[in-house]
């Protein structure tokens, strides 16, 4: 069975404050054990799991970190990370042989905008010493920068490309992600202070992509593209799905049985994902 992209919360716990994010509204909710975790891994997997992305909170705050993502590996299934990059190189050697992408998130490079956005000035420091390591220790795995597109950092985004174009390490990818609003509905100021519309983000993305497409590689994930085609599967197990911008929550897939997850996927996603495949499939290297 072809499956959505699966994107696992395996703790929300995170060293950031970005306002914009969803996982203070979970911070009640206890981290999944490592039982639970590879009890649903195992049953994704009788369903037809090949790949998962593995995100939080910062993931790589668990301890057990390396062990998830070892059971995961070991079960055939490709890991794509995502990671705000703080604790990575700590615990590098312990989590590498387990990746087959990982994604890095970088908003802004002036400290103003990315202490705004992530609560954190020394977010793009952290971005460049992991690069500069890369370009000592090649790695084997595919590497994505994520930069979410908002309000708050849309005149700086061309500097985003500069900075990463004058690594001597160059990504494999860098992807721009229309901003999403994830928080409750009330909070409008917040989703109105980032929110861009699809033009806006557009004709920044084509200029973008003029100046920096011969160094790099630009994929462009505009909010409609994200519709209905991913499942979040939360701290709880519980699971969400963005429909028209909007994540709608489902039960809990860990209580489910096999035919009950293959059911389940089959209805929300068959004809979605064979009609936006381009976010399913992972870019190749
Ligand atoms: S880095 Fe990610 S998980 Fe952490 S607070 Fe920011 S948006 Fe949330």
């Amino acid at each position: 069975m072809l499956l959505p992209r699966i994107d696992l919360f395996v703790t929300t716990r995170c060293n950031n404050k970005c306002p914009v994010c969803l996982i203070p509204f979970c911070r009640e909710l206890k981290d999944p054990s490592l039982n639970d975790i590879k009890i649903l891994i195992d049953k994704l997997v009788e369903v037809g799991l090949k790949k998962i992305c593995i995100t939080g909170g910062e993931p790589i705050m668990r301890n057990d970190i390396d062990e998830i993502l070892r059971y995961i590996y070991g079960k055939g299934v490709k890991i794509y990370l995502f990671t705000n990059g703080h604790f990575l190189l700590k615990k590098y050697d312990s989590i590498a042989p387990y990746l087959g992408w990982l994604s890095l998130s970088l908003d802004g490079v002036e400290p103003l905008t990315v202490q705004k956005i992530k609560r954190d000035k020394i977010q793009p420091k952290i971005i460049g010493n992991i690069l500069e390591f890369f370009n000592r220790n090649t790695p084997s795995f595919g590497v994505t920068i994520n930069t979410i597109v908002s309000k708050q950092n849309i005149y700086e985004i061309s500097k985003i490309g500069e900075f990463l174009t004058k690594r001597k390490y160059i990504p494999d990818q860098w992807r721009l992600i229309q901003y999403l609003y994830w928080g409750p509905r009330q909070n409008e100021e917040v989703r109105k202070e980032n929110m861009i519309d699809l033009a806006t983000f557009n004709s920044v993305c084509r200029n973008l992509k003029q100046k920096f497409s011969n160094f790099l590689r630009i994929d462009i994930y505009p909010l409609k593209k994200k519709t209905g085609v991913n499942v979040l599967i939360g701290p709880n197990f519980h699971t969400f799905v963005n429909v028209n911008g909007q994540y709608k929550s489902f039960e809990s897939i860990q209580t489910l049985t096999t035919n009950q997850i293959e059911k389940f996927f089959y209805t929300l996603f068959s004809q979605r994902i064979l009609k936006n495949r381009s976010l399913y499939n992972w870019p190749r290297r």
